[in-house]
């Protein structure tokens, strides 16, 4: 039989190399993290179906992850075609991460248009080894105009969140 889903939804996860993304992909698809880093290699994506409660339907979320190029200004049209949403990614350690958001906001508007967006500040149990403070990245998102969400892929908090906001303002777009 074939599986009917309600709802597909191809999901841009962007940020500059070792924020998180994989990590994320994999915590949200599959539930598993490892400390690990590999860097990734071409395009790739992982599928999770998850009924969300505040739409009441199945969302199929086609999560794409990039190239592993993020520095090189080197990800495809193909990887941009098509995505009703996006995450935009950027670490608790890493200021250059940081700093990037609005050049990777605008891409996202190049290639997609005015899609879902949320940006993500992850790695937040790294509170000690902070490079940027809580209130410089509220004042960005609100300048961005974006929803932000702190996150800890490693222990899973608040990631799921991130993928239903998107879902649901996909929709509220549509
Ligand atoms: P990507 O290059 O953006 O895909 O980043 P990765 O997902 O490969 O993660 C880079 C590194 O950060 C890996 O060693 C991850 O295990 C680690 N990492 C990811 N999320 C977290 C987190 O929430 N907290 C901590 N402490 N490390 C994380
Ligand atoms: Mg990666």
């Amino acid at each position: 039989m074939e599986e009917d889903f309600d709802r597909e939804l191809k999901v841009l996860v962007v940020g500059n190399g070792g924020v998180g993304k994989t990590s994320m992909i994999r915590r949200f698809a599959k539930g598993i993290y490892t400390d690990e880093y590999k860097k990734t290699i071409g395009v790739d994506f992982l599928e999770k179906a998850l009924f969300v409660d505040e739409l009441q339907e199945e969302v199929r979320f086609m999560l794409w992850d990039t190239a592993g190029q993020e520095e090189f200004d080197a990800i495809t049209r193909t990887y941009y075609r098509g995505a009703g949403a996006a995450v935009i990614a950027f670490s608790t350690t890493d200021r250059a991460s940081f700093d990037a958001v609005a050049m990777w906001k605008s891409k996202v508007e190049a290639e997609c248009g005015e899609i879902a967006v949320a940006l993500v500040q992850n790695k937040v149990d790294l509170v000690d080894q902070a490079v940027v403070s809580a209130t410089e990245v509220e004042t960005l998102a609100r300048k961005l105009g974006l929803k932000l969400y702190r996150t800890c892929v490693k222990e899973g908090i608040n990631v799921t969140e991130v993928f239903v906001y998107l879902a649901e303002l996909n929709q509220r777009k549509q």
